[in-house]
């Protein structure tokens, strides 16, 4: 049992137990307070291993590749950082090394640290601080924005050369769709409740306590 604030109107109140797949809402506003995952974490560690497996593929594999006028070139997208930084746009190139490899590569490291250290609880605390620099990673990763540009990047130089997608391209078109699926299933909640506490308490229980309706 424990107490949380609404996030939408601040109500106060005690969460029940829930059942596998159940819900509870706020009495007052009706907002959704928590879920009950049927397999806590698993799905998301299975969807993180994937998005950790193509994440190589698309920072190994070559994104496109040119041909013009007799010669070929491909690149990767690290490849395409440094080209930028040896043709002088230095910043250019730190922003898009750290969009598109460093935070989605520490994002996928630290969900994996996190979800395989609260398999067996209780977690050490360093999980909890993992999960919070994993959550700052969050907004750095633009794997959608980066497809974008390279999409657009694509088309104007067709026009130019013969251009060809490599298998890089659609590993991160499955990056653009396995992040947000991790995310979805991904509940902070089921974390933070098998980390040992910072103080060495055991979590309070109070079963005489009643607040938010429990429901599917
Ligand atoms: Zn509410």
């Amino acid at each position: 049992m424990e107490t949380v604030a609404c996030p939408d109107c601040d109500l106060l109140q005690r969460l029940p137990e829930l059942p596998p797949g159940g819900k509870a809402r706020c009495p007052r506003c009706g907002n959704t307070l928590a879920t009950q995952p049927t397999d806590p974490l698993d799905r998301t560690l299975a969807l993180t291993l994937t998005a950790a497996i193509v994440f190589i593929v698309a920072n190994t594999a070559p994104l496109m590749g040119l041909s013009a006028v007799g010669r070929y070139a491909s690149t990767t997208i690290i490849g395409g950082a440094y080209q930028m930084w040896v043709q002088g746009q230095e910043v250019t190139a730190v922003i898009v090394a750290f969009c598109a490899v460093i935070a989605p590569a520490s994002y996928i490291l630290f969900m994996l640290a996190v979800l395989f250290a609260v398999r067996r609880p209780p977690a050490p605390q360093w999980v909890g601080e993992m999960l919070r620099t994993a959550h700052s990673m969050q907004p750095w990763s633009m794997n959608e924005v980066m497809l974008l540009g390279i999409l657009v990047a694509l088309i104007k130089i067709a026009e130019l050369a013969t251009v060809d997608a490599g298998v890089g391209m659609y590993a991160v078109g499955g990056l653009v769709v396995l992040f947000p699926a991790l995310m979805i299933t991904f509940h902070p909640r089921e974390v933070w409740k098998r980390v040992k506490w910072a103080d060495g308490e055991a979590p309070p229980s109070r079963p005489d306590a009643t607040g938010a309706e429990a429901g599917r």
